[in-house]
């Protein structure tokens, strides 16, 4: 299949009226229709409430209107309420819900120009590094079917990878955006903290969680990053202060920029493949100019263990509401609690389910201090050691993932290393940075790699233009996969 329009590259086409918002949409529901049986990125697809909506764009531009994400098909993860379509958590017990109306970030990419084109599959309640969880169905990886797409934003990846779309959403808790990217060589951007609202994002662990893009390109991925970011009454997390400008960082370039190569990333138990293609980022960056060092963030090393307690105890905490009497079905009258237990038992898979075992555990009283007191005041001193790192270099560069995707299958009975996928996103999700993974390689056997670009708190123009030079720089295929096209 020849390259897939990008993001600016359509919207400017469809601004300029050289081609319009229904044709693009059209476009890429043929696209869908004619490919995903193979990998399942999506739940649902939602093609005539696309072409309607892509006719309102249509009329928008005819009538004047500058849109920055004219025409644009966006596939959204199916955790984030969408207007006149379901949101489910690819989980039972939310099965049927139908969102009151769009999420802020629904309604800011709507405003700009984009169409919804469908659901994305996901792990239930975006808990997993592989798409398995879901309920429905597991999503295959685009460059190779007996693989994992990563996850927990595995049917975002897959449908950017495919070249279904040019752009997606996901929620990145531990890495579910950054690490899926790397799983199917696709662009994932976590903003910082606070940047995105989350109104309307069905919440996993609220200190934690962040809304962002996966694309083709960086400058794909910034033009998203804009239009969703800022202020937003509606989530008391954001911050009001200015986005920036992300997509005129891009061309800035790293000549004189310390970047930070992290210690704690490197050394023996690193996958070989992964190894060399860290050494290739180190290379890119010097030979573009930037100063390139070692930097250490000595708490990562225990950032799994923070993120497994903290993340759990809110995910328990937040979960609470899904008790069969508010949403979704109900398993029986006879008495509360027996609805309660069974609407639970039934409703949740066994991650899910683990996690809130794991998550209630922590902060039952008597333990509250010895497991997730302490895990907080863990976290505070890793966002400590990034304020002290970030005090000498501007960026800080490990690999996206410790090895590329693995088989489906293959790590279902061992969630230990399973966890262990997150090893290099989670740091930056403790400490609430931004992050990106940008595609870097492929392996031997033809499998994506990641290199992860970490900036200090409300730091994104530097991600971005970090980011792009290596983008320009890396030996990355331009084409989609063979097995997509
Ligand atoms: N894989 C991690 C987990 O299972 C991260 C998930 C996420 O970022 N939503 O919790």
């Amino acid at each position: 299949m020849s390259a897939v329009p990008g993001v600016i590259e359509t919207a400017a086409a469809v601004s300029s009226g050289r081609r319009t918002a229904v044709a693009e949409v059209e476009a890429a529901l043929a696209r869908i229709a004619e490919g995903d049986g193979r990998f399942g990125a999506f739940l649902e697809v939602t093609g005539d409430l696309a072409l309607e909506e892509a006719r309102a764009v249509d009329a928008r531009v005819a009538a004047g209107e500058r849109l920055p994400l004219a025409g644009v098909a966006v596939a959204m993860k199916d955790n984030m309420w969408v207007a006149g379509r379901r949101t489910t958590c690819a989980s039972r017990i939310l099965e049927g819900f139908q969102p009151p109306g769009d999420s802020t970030v629904a309604a800011r990419l709507r405003r700009a120009g984009a169409v919804f084109v469908g659901r994305a599959n996901m792990d239930e309640f975006a808990m997993g590094s592989s798409t398995e969880n879901s309920a429905s169905h597991v999503t295959r990886n685009p460059w190779d079917v007996s693989r994992v797409p990563g996850g927990s934003s595995g049917g975002s990846a897959a449908a950017v990878a495919a070249g279904f779309v040019a752009g997606a959403f996901g929620s990145d808790t531990g890495g579910s955006i950054r690490q899926p990217a790397a799983c199917c060589g696709v662009v994932g951007f976590k903003p910082t903290y606070g940047r995105v609202s989350r109104y309307g994002l069905v919440a996993f662990a609220s200190s934690l969680d962040q809304i962002g893009p996966l694309t083709r390109s960086v400058g794909d991925a910034a033009r998203l990053y804009r239009v969703v970011a800022g202020f937003d009454p509606l989530d008391s997390t954001t911050v009001d202060r200015e986005t920036g400008d992300p997509e005129g960082a891009l061309g800035r370039g790293v000549a004189g920029m310390r970047i930070g190569f992290l210690e704690e990333a490197e050394g023996e138990g690193l996958d070989p493949e992964v190894a060399a293609n860290l050494e290739a980022a180190r290379r890119i960056f010097r030979d573009a100019g930037a100063e390139v060092t070692r930097v250490s963030v000595p708490r990562t090393t225990v950032a799994i263990a923070i993120y497994y307690v903290v993340a759990s105890a809110e995910a328990s905490s937040n979960l609470a509401r899904f008790d069969g009497v508010r949403y979704g079905p109900r398993a029986s009258d006879a008495d509360l609690r027996a609805l309660y237990v069974e609407s639970r038992t039934r409703g949740f898979g066994p991650e899910v389910k683990r996690r809130i075992l794991l998550g209630t555990f922590a902060l039952a009283s008597g333990y509250y201090e010895a497991y997730y007191g302490r895990a907080m005041r863990v976290r505070h001193l890793l966002s400590d050691d990034f304020d002290r790192a970030f005090a000498r270099t501007d960026a800080i560069v490990c690999p996206s993932i410790p090895a590329p995707a693995f088989r489906v299958g293959e790590k279902t009975d061992d969630p230990l290393t399973m966890y262990l996928s997150d090893v290099f996103t989670v740091p930056a999700s403790l400490a609430g940075l931004p992050a990106i993974s940008v595609p870097s390689g492929l392996t031997a056997s033809g499998l994506p790699l990641g290199i992860q670009v970490l900036g200090p708190r409300f730091g994104e123009e530097t991600v971005f233009a970090a980011a792009r030079a290596l983008e320009a720089a890396a030996d990355f295929p331009d084409a989609i996969p063979a097995v997509a096209g």
